[in-house]
């Protein structure tokens, strides 16, 4: 029997090298969540150009996970926080405006992926909002 529900280190690569603790809770977030868990990021090497240095990531026990509606953000939010994660960065990215044309530097946000961790390092109890790059 699978050890978890929904993730796999087969369907989902970009679990590989993080805590299995950290994996199992995360597996929790998703079934409470009720959508989809993509992970787009997981694990990352101290030398990776991406994210800041001395993240969460680092350690094993990060996760970016798509979310492109204000919907989905909402299910990541009430599951992570119902599962005692007190770290979340809620990121969106800028795309240029369908209808303001003459306004070439106007962006527009929208979803785009949800960060949590349970770094010990980190301050507790925050919930941040990011631009994508
Ligand atoms: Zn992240």
């Amino acid at each position: 029997m699978p050890r978890w529900k929904y993730l796999s280190y087969r369907g989902d690569p970009n679990i590989k090298g993080l805590e299995e603790w950290f994996i199992d809770l995360s597996d929790k977030v998703r079934g409470i969540a009720g959508v989809p868990l993509i992970v787009t990021s997981g694990l990352r090497k101290s030398t990776s150009k991406i994210g800041v240095k001395n993240s969460a990531h680092e350690k094993g026990v990060a996760i970016d996970a798509r979310s492109t509606s204000s919907f989905t953000h909402y299910r990541f939010v009430l599951a992570l926080i119902r599962n005692g994660i007190k770290r979340i960065g809620i990121y969106v990215k800028p795309f240029p405006c369908q209808h303001c044309k003459k306004l070439i530097t106007e962006v527009k946000l929208r979803p785009s992926h949800i960060h949590f961790d349970k770094s010990k390092d980190h301050p507790q109890e925050v919930l941040w909002v990011g631009v994508s790059k």
